[in-house]
């Protein structure tokens, strides 16, 4: 976790977190220290000498921080969950969040209902912002790799996507993803295939040839693409990847990715729609389940199941729909009462 997205929400959970309790369940042995400390075999490491120190006490400098002194291994509670239970962000976060009791979450709604505009901006203003590849040109006219994806040339401005046409990234489209209005990460995608790159340019340069390029030092798991203008919505819909984002329209965010992280999950909270569908392939349906799971709580949420491959085979049409089906499925409490009444009525 970075210090950046510091969310009371999720330190609540944290916080009341209680790491003894875990161990004793994980059988793991561990040695408590009065200073608010305790040791355990590190396990990333082997270590069978207790190297591994974790801060848990309250008010304890460097509290919820762990270091391992045999081979350096450093984090947070999650870090340190994720690795013992082998869970990925979210799953490690439902076991954690798993321990919220019914009061901590309606205070943690109403931490998220409480937000202000300033402090959002606050946080955006820590996300660091970069450039774009050199050589960069926003395309004015369609080419043919976006076009055999069924995409505009009115998205294609929409979404500000540029080529390449010399240098390192040359052949390459870019697609770039703008937070608070700052670039925040982008992709380089060939529009040429391995085989056809290898005929224009052989085996000279690249010699590991890859799809796509991201800039050095990013981290497109901290981020949320899409996420300018899908802010204004009260609706957001959760995809995976970019041309999904864009097959679903303006209320859409990405993860580049199926598994949505934690940095991720605190900008949602923050962003704080009313609703939220999870639109991931329709190979994710853990991953789907675990995104729901989280957010669940807090907002609420529905899990559009595709019939087939992933949000770019369908029209836009088609997936409104699917996702209107999803909310559906769900029944309101209104329409809960109005039924028992009418069968308390009848069974008269
Ligand atoms: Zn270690």
């Amino acid at each position: 976790m970075t210090a950046r997205f510091n969310k009371r929400t999720i330190q609540k959970a944290l916080k009341s977190f209680n790491i003894i309790k875990f161990l004793k369940k994980e059988k793991i042995d561990y040695k408590d220290h009065a200073g608010g400390e305790i040791r355990i075999c590190c396990p990333q490491c082997e270590d069978t000498k207790f190297h591994l120190y974790y801060n848990y006490k309250p008010n304890h400098h460097g509290r919820g921080l762990f270091i391992c002194h045999k081979c350096n291994f450093t984090g947070n509670i999650i870090h340190l969950v994720s690795e013992i239970k082998g869970t990925s962000f979210p799953e490690t976060l439902k076991i954690i969040a798993g321990r919220l009791t019914r009061r901590s979450v309606s205070e943690a709604k109403m931490t998220l209902e409480s937000r202000s505009p300033s402090h959002v901006s606050k946080e955006l203003s820590d996300i660091k912002s970069i450039h774009l590849p050199p050589n960069f040109k926003l395309l004015t006219h369609n080419i043919p790799y976006l076009r055999n994806r069924r995409i505009t040339l009115v998205d294609i401005k929409k979404y500000g996507i540029g080529i390449c046409t010399k240098g390192f990234y040359r052949d390459r489209i870019i697609l770039p993803e703008y937070m608070g209005g700052k670039l925040v990460f982008w992709q380089a995608r060939s529009i040429l295939s391995e085989k056809e790159w290898r005929r224009k340019y052989g085996y000279s340069e690249e010699k590991d040839f890859k799809k796509v390029l991201n800039p050095k030092g990013s981290n497109s798991r901290s981020i949320l693409g899409g996420y300018d203008k899908a802010q204004k919505y009260d609706l957001v819909v959760i995809c995976e990847g970019f041309f999904d984002m864009m097959r679903v329209g303006k209320r859409a965010i990405c993860l580049n990715g199926k598994k949505m992280s934690f940095e991720q999950f605190i900008i949602l909270a923050d962003m704080n729609p009313s609703r939220i569908a999870i639109m991931l392939d329709s190979n994710a349906k853990k991953e789907a389940r675990d995104t729901y799971d989280l957010l669940k709580d807090f907002i609420e949420t529905a899990i559009v199941h595709l019939p087939k491959d992933d949000p770019d085979s369908f029209k836009r049409p088609e997936l409104r729909q699917f996702i209107l089906d999803a909310f559906k499925k769900k029944i309101p409490k209104k329409a809960l009462i109005h039924r028992s009444l009418k069968s308390s009525y009848y069974n008269k």
